[in-house]
């Protein structure tokens, strides 16, 4: 299993490539919660997401063994964050990328300077084709969480928040594969032992509360979440066991109190973040994180929004 030692080699490796977010109060919300709330600003990391933090791990590592290429099945932020980390190291990314991928996610994967491959609408057709260009190519295949490098990056937000907050009573996390608080999970468990970490999950993508619920990974069928971070259909073989040993707890979250968040944070703390950091967000202002008085840090994990869709996250128009 990752340990602590791990994510702190990582936060070395990182020094320099990434940058150390900013965290961010309001009085506001802090009001609104009974809890002072402390907001982790990966959203402000370079290319939007905490997803660098991983893959910058283990690009690095995997550039150290020999790779001189490396793919990734991910329209999203995964992909975007491969690209720039290979182009920064001045080695080629193929990201493949489903046939009807989003025009924008792509051009931003371009702009980092990825090679674009479309390949089928599933990503039972995605990641075999990214594992077989990497095969073929002297590369290396950089999955986005069930890897000790990826969840060993993602643990630095733990330990760089520990450094920001040290009065930090819980953490809250989104988790889609569950990389992000995996990574968490060890940092914190193992240098703060007392701070609670608890999950977010969307009630439409709900496989982590159900796999902690069973016992063991359960895949759900559909996860029609706006939360599109969170979309993946079962947690991790590496992250999961991580999650059934430390985690504290989780909150399921409504698409409805997602879209309050979103418009929340938007309006009244000036931030544009991404529905699956809305997520995070929406555990605290839904009343569901039953705390109070204490100081909650939330991870608002991206800003990648797609500026077309920011109605459909607003439930609160004026109409005239
Ligand atoms: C990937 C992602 C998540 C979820 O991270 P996991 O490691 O898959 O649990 C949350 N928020 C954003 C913005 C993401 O890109």
């Amino acid at each position: 299993m990752v340990n602590l030692n791990d994510v702190k080699k990582a936060q070395q490796e990182l020094k320099g490539i990434i940058h150390q977010t900013p965290v961010l109060t309001s009085a506001l919300l802090d009001e609104k919660s009974g809890n002072r709330i402390y907001l982790k600003s990966e959203h402000l990391q370079k290319t939007g997401s905490f997803k660098l933090r991983g893959a910058a791990n283990a690009v690095i590592q995997a550039v150290k063994e020999g790779a001189r290429l490396v793919t990734a099945a991910s329209s999203g932020n995964h992909g975007q964050a491969v690209a720039y980390i290979a182009a920064e190291l001045g080695i080629p990314a193929i990201i493949v990328v489903p046939e009807d991928a989003n025009r924008a996610k792509v051009a931003a994967i371009k702009a980092y300077k990825g090679e674009v491959v479309y390949c089928g609408t599933t990503s039972a057709e995605r990641i075999p084709k990214a594992v077989q260009l990497a095969g073929e190519n002297n590369g290396f295949y950089v999955p986005p969480y069930d890897h000790p490098h990826i969840i060993a990056g993602q643990g630095t937000v733990g330990l760089e928040l520990l450094d920001q907050v040290p009065e930090v009573d819980a953490i809250v996390v989104p988790v889609g594969g569950g990389g992000l608080i995996a990574g968490i999970l060890t940092a914190v468990k193992a240098a703060q032992p007392n701070v609670k970490v608890i999950a977010a999950e969307p009630e439409f993508a709900n496989d982590t509360y159900l796999s902690l619920k069973n016992n063991r990974i359960t895949a759900i069928q559909g996860t029609a979440t706006i939360a599109d971070g969170l979309r993946t259909s079962q947690p991790g073989d590496l992250t999961f066991p991580i999650l059934q040993k430390h985690l504290d707890g989780i909150i399921l979250v409504a698409e409805e109190e997602i879209k309050e968040a979103f418009q929340f944070m938007a309006e009244r703390t000036k931030q544009l973040i991404e529905p699956s950091s809305a997520v995070a967000a929406a555990a605290i202002l839904s009343g569901k994180l039953e705390m109070a008085d204490k100081n909650i840090a939330a991870i608002l994990s991206g800003g990648n929004v797609d500026l077309r869709q920011m109605e459909l996250f607003l439930p609160h128009l004026p109409k005239d």
